[in-house]
């Protein structure tokens, strides 16, 4: 096909859920492309020589080879090419900032929509796994050197993956009840199925990573102690401390961290009433405080728990907001009330310590701040009240402090995150490495894999030479 031709195709929308329906249902919002429309949207890439792209993914996936497979209606040699460089494709193609990474960089974006890489990469992992015969690479003869990977969200699922196809006994320590990390814990249900996420860790454990669950480093074991019975040891311990408001009232019954609150909905299941009668608090005037994937996640959750008002509330304007267009565009459709230019000043509670208003000023942008962004400034007496039965603050988060509090000469940095070296994630610790959330503070899915990968390179040359 002529690069004129390719050019003349649109970009192939994706089927999803009717807005109304899914603000009542945790089923997923978008249904993905079928095999017809996939070898469409695969007909747009013009495999460029030297695809720019492939410079924007952090695990370097060949995205060209294999959108040309998928154009050629080689499905297997899709994924195969794929998993070459990511362990992780049905999440990724779910909820990789590709807008931002790959598709930026897409050429066909120059003069329109570039290639849908995100979908299309969804579509190799489904069509995989729907069919039920997921390709396992053989793995090298065993190398007789074991590693501790702690912490299983994509920083340490990648590591843990890399390192096993290298020929290494891997062990991956999990704090929690169940793997997968943020990618089960934090993203919802209807943006990242959890039957999906257990797919891709189950294909980890076909590869023969072995998995602890319930372990916590820094108390059940030191990483010390790990350092005796394992050649060295990946920190993978993530970002999951939140952070607060720190205004009045922040104690009353009804706020949550968004941590907690989306917890209990996806790991606890409080999303499965009445088959799981995990507690949570169902409000009808929810206020979700940040404009972050979190706060999108929160303010569409407590939407699907039954909110008849569900308010984001958030300090600059849409422009400034961290989250992913998409999702922004998904929970405007669905009606999340977006309270912009908006700070809370302080909760309001009644007399049996519960909360039943915030106190806002409204803000107008200034100058920009460290940050690159217009800084709020408030405007004077602006102040009004929201009724609210229901707070979740979604702020941000901080480093996982354990780990470091309980390994003697571990370098951390003012913020708490540990200190590793970009290309390595080499750490101030002999044999232990670091990378995600946990170095850079709260980031992406595929920085994290990226860190991961890069250090089971490392790790790989260090016991090698061991
Ligand atoms: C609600 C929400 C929505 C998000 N949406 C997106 C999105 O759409 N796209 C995107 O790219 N990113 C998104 N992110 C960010 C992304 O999920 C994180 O950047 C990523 O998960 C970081 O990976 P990680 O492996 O470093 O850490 P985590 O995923 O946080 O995993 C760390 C794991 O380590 C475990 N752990 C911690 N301490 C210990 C210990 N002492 N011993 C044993 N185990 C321990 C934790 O229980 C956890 O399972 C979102 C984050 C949240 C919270
Ligand atoms: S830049 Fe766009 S057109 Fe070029 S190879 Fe990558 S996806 Fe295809």
């Amino acid at each position: 096909m002529e690069v004129k031709d390719r050019m003349k195709i649109p970009r192939q929308k994706m089927p999803e859920q009717d807005p109304k329906a899914r603000g009542k249902n945790f089923d997923e919002v978008p249904y993905g492309y079928d095999e017809n429309t996939a070898v469409t949207e695969a007909q747009r890439c013009l495999k460029c020589k030297k695809p720019p792209c492939v410079e924007g993914c952090p695990v370097e996936i060949d995205i060209p080879g294999f959108i040309v497979c998928i154009e050629n209606k080689d499905f297997d040699g899709a994924i195969r090419k794929i998993k070459e460089t990511n362990g992780l494709p049905a999440v990724c193609g779910r909820v990789c900032p590709q807008e931002d990474q790959c598709e930026v960089r897409c050429v066909v974006g120059k003069k329109g929509d570039p290639v849908a890489i995100g979908r299309l990469e969804r579509f190799a992992a489904d069509y995989e796994r729907n069919k039920g015969n997921v390709f396992i690479p053989e793995i090298p003869k065993s190398t007789g050197k074991r590693i501790a990977v702690v912490g299983s969200g994509p920083a340490g699922l990648t590591a843990a993956g890399d390192l096993r196809l290298m020929g290494h006994d891997v062990t991956v320590m999990e704090a929690l009840h169940k793997e997968g990390g943020v990618l089960v814990y934090g993203i919802p249900e209807f943006r990242l199925p959890k039957a999906i996420v257990k797919a891709e860790v189950d294909y980890l454990g076909k590869l023969g990573v072995k998995f602890i669950s319930n372990y916590i480093v820094g108390k059940t074991r030191t990483v010390d102690e790990l350092l005796e019975e394992y050649d060295a040891v990946f920190l993978g311990t993530g970002a999951g401390l939140p952070l607060f408001l720190n205004i009045p009232g922040e104690n009353l019954i009804g706020v949550y961290s968004a941590n907690e609150y989306l917890t209990r909905s996806n790991l606890m299941k409080a999303y499965l009433f009445p088959e799981y009668d995990t507690p949570i608090v169902r409000g009808k005037n929810v206020a979700v405080f940040g404009g972050g994937n979190v706060a999108m996640d929160s303010a569409r959750t407590a939407l699907r728990l039954g909110a008849d008002n569900s308010y984001i509330i958030y300090r600059r304007s849409r422009v400034e907001m961290p989250a992913r267009n998409e999702e922004i565009h998904h929970a405007e459709e669905e009606g999340i009330n977006f309270q912009l230019l908006t700070n809370p000043i302080r909760f309001i509670g009644d007399d049996k310590g519960r909360v039943k208003g915030v106190e806002c000023l409204r803000m107008e942008l200034g100058e920009p701040d460290d940050s690159g962004r217009k800084r709020p400034v408030p405007i004077k007496g602006s102040e009004f009240v929201i009724e609210i039965d229901t707070a979740v603050v979604a702020i941000g988060n901080s480093p996982n402090p354990l780990v470091p509090a309980t390994t003697p000469g571990l370098d951390t940095s003012k913020r708490g995150t540990i200190i590793a070296d970009e290309e390595t994630g080499l750490t101030s610790r002999e044999g232990v490495f670091a990378g995600g959330d946990i170095v850079t503070g709260a980031a992406t899915v595929i920085l994290a894999m990226g860190a991961g990968k890069k250090a089971a390179r490392a790790i790989n040359e260090y016991v090698m030479k061991k």
